[in-house]
């Protein structure tokens, strides 16, 4: 199960100093990564350019065409710059903070211009991921006086999260929108925005993407409780979802993150949106070439939950052992996708809200291929959407998503199963066939005799809605 290739599940690697480099991009790619993403919180806007292109050439020589996952930084709140040396909070101690810019001698300096307007004493504010954890004591004209429940070492420009506040923050900042143009000019195919609290939040971004002929798809990470509490709505704005456990278990406690989790993980699959579980899946790795047990766990956990796809952070960004990591990844989710319980996965309504005949025709194809026991589910798609309404049901055979365009089979890379191929010429379903014998058999994925299950729109290769299934048997 755990031949590269074969894996359902989907592999998201963080590219950063430990990989950035056309060795490090091969290794991870050779490892089984299915999608690389750029974090525009770190490093300029050239710098990102210059690695685009690299994982462009890199992907072509390697014969694996990949996705490029944009992650912009969104209204992150930051500690200002601090003494190189570091702060160090004593547990029990007091501290002060003030906005940076106007930070009085002694404060520490925070990025956010009404923090004092915004708080209010008792509320708790969390800094460098929750590493120190500081309680509101006192609100000044100038700086909020507060006690270290939990101190800490802290450098600059680490994060602070102030759950209870209603911040008054920008959505997608001007540094956001700057980043996007970097990512359109470079065709990136998926598009994060970080700490979403309301489907509108995506506004400006959607805006941008207006008029864009195959637009990147646009992923809200869900990382804040007001997003959690809109999930339905926000779900059906966007094009996936992220459960980003990073900040989510910041932001709300974490005894809450695994079961949140799971809400996610199943909401935006019944939405047929792909989704993607980050964070820590592998941290001991970065300094480890083992896995923790509970990480494993984790990781099998998740696939069994019915993510799409799963993220490694830092493993692979500043990790000592990054194609180790991915090489885990890739062996404790195949393992774990043999244990996937596929009818009840697939026990969903032929429809995704209102009636609607890809939909209907998606999961006829899945039940079709189970009574007969066919090799594999095809589907053509212009826009990804027939494959992705396959997905959703996470049947247990391989998805052809035979796509008429490069850029809308690598945004395939990322929903689970769906083996992307770009191609143009299926003009009639004989010559369709033929190219799925081809790639099934050059995957090793059927034999002569083997039956597929075809769900395609009319004309081949032209529609974004299938209307047409069909049984073949491969000669
Ligand atoms: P980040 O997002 O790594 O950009 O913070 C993921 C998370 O918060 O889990
Ligand atoms: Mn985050």
């Amino acid at each position: 199960m755990s031949v590269v290739g074969h894996r359902k599940t989907k592999i998201v690697c963080t590219l950063g100093p430990a990989t950035d480099s056309p060795a490090g991009i091969a290794g991870l790619i050779a490892a089984g990564m299915d999608v690389v993403r750029l974090n525009f919180s770190h490093g300029d806007r050239e710098q990102h350019r210059a690695t685009i292109r690299r994982i462009r050439e890199v992907a072509r020589a390697a014969g694996r065409d990949i996705a490029i996952l944009q992650d912009l930084g969104g209204p992150k709140i930051r500690l200002g710059t601090l003494p190189d040396a570091g702060v160090v909070l004593e547990t029990g101690g007091t501290v002060e903070l003030a906005p940076e810019g106007r930070a009085p001698a002694g404060t520490l300096p925070v990025s956010y211009p009404y923090l004092v307007e915004d708080s209010r004493p008792g509320e708790t504010i969390l800094l460098a991921d929750g590493a120190a954890e500081l309680e509101i004591l006192e609100v000044r004209a100038d700086r909020l006086v507060c006690r270290v429940v939990n101190g800490g070492l802290l450098t600059s420009r680490k994060g602070v999260n102030l759950p209870q506040a209603d911040l008054r923050v920008a959505a997608v900042t001007d540094k956001d929108l700057a980043d996007l143009e970097v990512g359109l000019a470079e065709g990136v195919d998926l598009v994060a925005l970080s700490f979403v609290r309301h489907e509108d939040d995506l506004g400006p971004i959607r805006s941008r993407l207006a008029g864009i002929p195959r637009p990147p798809l646009v992923i809200a990470k869900i990382e804040k409780p007001q997003a959690v509490d809109r999930l339905a709505s926000i779900i059906a704005a966007v094009d996936g979802v992220m459960v980003a456990r990073g900040d989510l278990g910041v932001e709300m406690p974490p005894e809450k993150v695994p079961l949140i989790q799971k809400r996610i993980i199943e909401a935006a699959r019944r939405a047929g949106r792909p989704v993607i579980t980050a964070t820590q899946m592998l941290r001991s790795m970065v300094d480890s070439p083992r896995p923790l047990r509970a990480e494993a766990s984790d990781i099998a956990n998740a696939v069994l939950d019915g993510t799409d796809a799963l993220m490694l952070s830092e493993e692979t960004a500043i990790g000592r052992y990054p194609v180790e990591a991915v090489s885990m990844l890739d062996r404790v989710a195949g393992e774990a996708e043999s244990h996937l319980d596929h009818l009840r996965l697939a026990d969903l309504p032929a429809a995704v809200g209102r009636p609607d005949v890809s939909a209907a025709i998606s999961r006829a194809a899945c039940e079709l291929a189970d009574a007969i026991g066919a090799a594999a589910i095809v589907t053509t798609t212009t826009s990804g959407g027939t494959a992705r309404l396959i997905a959703r049901h996470r049947p247990p055979v391989p998805v052809l998503g035979i796509a008429s365009s490069d850029a809308v089979a690598r945004q395939l890379r990322l929903s689970w199963g769906v083996i992307p191929i770009a191609a143009a010429e299926t003009a009639d379903v004989a010559s369709l066939v033929g190219l799925v014998r081809r790639e099934l058999a050059a995957r090793d994925l059927a034999e002569p005799g083997d039956h597929v299950v075809i769900a395609a729109g009319l004309p081949l290769g032209f529609s974004d809605s299938a209307s047409l299934l069909q049984i073949r048997r491969l000669e």
